[in-house]
């Protein structure tokens, strides 16, 4: 009989959480979730059916992800799923998983937003296309444009606002301005790479499975803003906005790099966390 019971469902979820305790900070609730995923079923049918017995394969395919999880990988790429903006957006290796903090840069790019104007809206570095969504969610009259280096970002971006019906972006290869050559917009918004090169960071947790073309910023971090902002000026109207993420200690460095090119009405901006994150600027002629 006690053969038996150990491929009950409960006794699975259980024991894998107590595999899982030494590397996740949830671990009964990734247990949960991978179940879940297997026996595509909500979390509230393993809590109403412990004693449902689990067959072979089942127990196969629960395992191969419990390995996964163990051996560090995020939840959203064995998932594939990700909530940015209450949205659950399609993620995969390809792409950073978007932070809950990035929603900081949306809630700040809207502020100059007028939901009733045409307004135009570029996004440097589309990854999963959380922002952009966000953005062209919110503001059905604006146009959005985001622009991605990554074939394989774009292709997830691009199904990304499939799934969520959103028509007002269009997702362009590019990189940084290319693409867009000759054009105006008034809010150009990026959260671009700024994790400093060979930054013990990128080895160390989520990263490692993250693709380092979202992640790395060179040698201090800020290489992307300083192309950004040689170039963006360019690109924005008259008293238009330039809006970054950035890393928590990339503020001065930041601001450096926009008085020395005529941008006026600096403001950084603090996440939950109390961490300097989004600093927005416009740019005047
Ligand atoms: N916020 C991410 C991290 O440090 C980095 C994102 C980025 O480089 N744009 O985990």
């Amino acid at each position: 009989m006690k053969y038996e019971s150990e491929f009950e469902l409960g006794n699975y979820l259980s024991d894998a959480a107590a595999v899982l305790a030494t590397r996740s900070d949830s671990p009964r609730l990734d247990a949960e979730i991978l179940l879940g995923l297997v026996l595509r079923k909500p979390r509230s049918y393993l809590h109403a059916w412990p004693e449902r017995m689990l067959d072979e394969e089942e127990r196969h395919r629960y395992n191969l992800l419990i390995r996964r999880r163990f051996s560090g990988e995020p939840m959203a790429y064995i998932s594939g799923v990700r909530e940015f903006w209450s949205m659950p957006l399609r993620v995969n290796r390809q792409v950073l998983i978007p932070r809950p903090e990035t929603e900081l840069l949306v809630e700040k790019a809207l502020n100059h937003i007028p939901e009733d104007e045409e307004v135009r809206v570029l996004e440097l570095g589309s990854g999963c296309g959380a922002v952009s969504l966000a953005i062209a969610h919110e503001r059905p009259q604006a146009e959005v444009i985001s622009v991605d280096i990554s074939e394989d970002a774009l292709t997830i971006a691009r199904l990304n606002a499939k799934l969520f019906k959103i028509n007002n972006v269009e997702f362009l290869h590019s990189n940084w301005f290319d693409a867009v050559r000759g054009q105006k917009f008034n809010v150009v918004v990026s959260n671009p790479p700024y994790v400093i090169n060979r930054d013990e960071f990128l080895l160390a947790g989520d990263l490692r499975f993250e693709p380092e073309l979202a992640l790395a910023g060179g040698d201090d971090g800020l290489e992307c803003f300083r192309e950004i902002i040689d170039r963006a000026h360019n690109y924005i109207v008259r008293q238009g906005w330039l809006l970054f993420e950035h890393g928590t200690d990339q503020e001065r460095g930041i601001r450096r790099l926009l008085e020395a090119q005529r941008y006026y009405d600096i403001t950084c901006y603090q996440d939950a966390a109390g961490h300097d994150r989004v600093t927005e600027c416009r740019f005047v002629e």
